[in-house]
């Protein structure tokens, strides 16, 4: 489990992060929602530590994160994995390279062993037959899917998305999103930020709905979506549905 306790953040006089409480259990899918601008990003990068909170706590396997020690972060940064909208692959390197260059240099595997799991990983999200290929080849799909079985590559405890097919032709969405939901059946634990609303309801166990730096309403994706109790929760779901 990921839990926060009053994580604030603030870019010089702005506070973006207003106290963010809350709980991602193990083996759940959480998605975060709401207006551009309301912090969805920030909140994931101070979760990992990409860029840690001004105040509060992020503890995560009974360590507060943003209290660990270089070397202990470096550790378990590595179970918490991040797949981002504009993928992010290495545009000089093969994928299977692309898989394959973190387990190597940080795990440390034997270069066979590395390319082994990263087949099975390729596998996995259908890219095994464009494992020689370069990044610059594929399309926006297949490089998001390749950055999913990288980032799964590292054998993460918790796997991130930032809005992992906004930056996709809409032809391309669905086969990303069908790797995302095989991944929550296998209980892989997940936070998503998205604005696939119909995505979001039928993969999600709990939804926060974030505004103004703050979660605004947490709940199941049916109550959130049907019935959802706060104005500006109605408001958001209105204009996106
Ligand atoms: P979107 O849906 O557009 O991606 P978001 O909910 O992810 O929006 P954030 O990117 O988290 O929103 O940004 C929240 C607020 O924090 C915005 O007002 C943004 O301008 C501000 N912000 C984010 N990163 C920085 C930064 N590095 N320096 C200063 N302000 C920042
Ligand atoms: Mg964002």
């Amino acid at each position: 489990a990921i839990e926060l306790k009053n994580v604030t953040k603030k870019f010089k006089d702005h506070e973006v992060l207003k106290g963010i409480n809350g709980v991602v259990e193990e083996g759940q899918v959480l998605s975060i929602i709401g207006p551009s601008g309301s912090g969805k990003s920030t909140l994931l990068r101070a979760m990992n530590q990409l860029s840690g909170p001004t105040s509060g706590e992020v503890i995560f396997e009974g360590q507060d994160l943003t209290k660990a020690s270089k070397s202990d972060m470096a550790h378990l940064g590595e179970k918490i994995g991040m797949v981002f909208q504009s993928f992010n692959l290495f545009p000089n390197h093969t994928v299977l390279e692309n898989v394959t260059l973190g387990p190597r240099r940080v795990k440390k595997l034997s270069t066979e062993q590395a390319n082994q799991e990263a087949m099975e990983y390729l596998k996995q999200v259908g890219m095994a037959d464009k494992a020689n290929a370069y990044p610059n080849s594929l399309s926006g799909g297949q490089k998001q899917r390749v950055a999913i079985a990288r980032a799964l590559a590292m054998k993460p405890k918790v796997l991130f998305f930032d809005e992992p097919t906004s930056a996709l032709d809409p032809e391309n969405v669905g086969e990303v999103l069908k790797v995302i939901q095989k991944l929550a059946d296998e209980q892989l634990t997940m936070v998503i930020v998205t604005h696939e609303m119909n995505f979001a309801k039928k993969v999600s166990d709990k939804i926060w709905f974030m505004a103004d730096g703050q979660i605004v309403e947490e709940n199941d994706p049916e109550s959130l979506f049907n019935a959802p109790k706060e104005e500006k929760t109605k408001h958001f779901i209105e204009q996106v549905l």
